[in-house]
């Protein structure tokens, strides 16, 4: 076990240095489990409080060699969706069918529907491992059984467990067929130990609990990279950065456009108007270049009846359509989320 500062110190030992109290002023934290792990044990705990689950969008911090580092694919300080389960032995099969759910949830929504589970377990024939054997035959087993629900591929890898326990990883491919390990399931025999967890059950006597780490997104940074490259920049409109862009034909109709531009933003959409002093010609270039979903042009007609003329990006020239439909239009798309 390395000390505190030492060089090559890995993340785990923080797990040392916080239950040891040898830390004294602040560090970096290169993860969220010890944290929660203290929330947990700050109260006395039965089985009727289980499962707990604590989530959190943590900032941890990681000291990436600089050959190691690349764009936002690989970072030295990142965001994790990260949470932590904690229950009784009984619940492990359902509190993982939870998570690999929201996963699932996650990518869906997303339309990153390429994607292929693995299943990570233990060798038989090793020592490395943790925990009781039948702990981790009941967690291997409700693993597989959670992965089956899920209706999509998957591989089983033994001897590629971490020795706490074993894990779910999710793999997503990008457009240009390139392997993503995104989401992950882990269930953890050690942590809980090496903290000295524990709850009350129904017999009265303490018991320990099992420890679920769970991270959909898994670094939130890695994930906007490849959401990117998946889309290549071309965001659905729901999760575009600006949504519409208003293009007034000249400086008359600046005001029009700044009242439409109040409309939808009040509608929730993210907005902008074009106020150069360009040709429409060029304006519709630069929005395109940009890759903004929506395209509204205002002229002397526009203005006159009430409407805007629309282009979108994908689907191209949709014509004359009321200002009041404009906007419905987009606060479907977003809150539909449609892709
Ligand atoms: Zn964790």
């Amino acid at each position: 076990m390395k000390k505190l500062g030492e060089e090559g110190a890995k993340c785990s030992d923080l797990v040392n240095f916080i239950s040891t109290g040898e830390i004294e002023g602040f560090l970096l934290k290169p993860m969220n489990c010890p944290h929660h792990i203290k929330i947990f044990d700050s109260e006395h705990r039965s089985y009727r409080d289980l499962p707990v689950r604590l989530a959190e969008f943590g900032t941890v911090y990681r000291w990436e060699q600089s050959g190691e580092l690349g764009g936002l694919t690989r970072v030295r300080s990142f965001t994790q969706d990260d949470a932590h389960l904690f229950c009784t032995p009984e619940q492990v099969g359902e509190e993982i069918q939870g998570c690999l759910g929201l996963v699932k949830k996650v990518l869906n929504t997303l339309g990153m529907n390429d994607y292929g589970v693995r299943l990570s377990l233990r060798d038989p024939d090793s020592d490395k491992y943790v925990g009781d054997p039948e702990n981790w035959d009941k967690a291997e087993a409700a693993l597989r059984e959670a992965v089956q629900t899920l209706g999509v591929e998957y591989t089983e890898e033994p001897g590629e467990a971490a020795f706490y326990g074993p894990k779910i990883d999710f793999v997503v491919k990008d457009v240009i067929g390139r392997d993503w390990q995104l989401g992950t399931v882990q269930v953890d025999y050690n942590l809980p130990e090496r903290f000295d967890l524990s709850y009350i059950g129904s017999d009265n006597k303490a018991h320990r609990p099992v420890m679920i780490h769970r991270a959909p997104f898994g670094s939130l940074e890695r994930f906007v990279g490849l959401l990117i490259e998946h889309f290549e920049g071309k965001f659905p409109t729901w999760l575009a950065p600006e949504q519409v862009r208003i293009l007034p034909i000249s400086e008359k109709y600046s005001t029009e456009a700044d009242k439409l531009a109040m409309e939808l933003s009040e509608a929730g959409a993210r907005v902008s108007v074009d106020h150069a002093g360009d040709k429409i010609g060029a304006k519709i270039r630069l929005a395109r270049m940009d890759r903004i979903p929506y395209l509204a042009v205002l002229g002397a007609r526009e203005v006159e009846e009430n409407s805007v003329s629309v282009r979108h990006r994908d689907q191209g020239d949709l014509g004359s359509i009321s200002t009041n439909d404009f906007v419905s239009k987009i606060s479907q798309d977003i809150s539909n989320r449609s892709l």
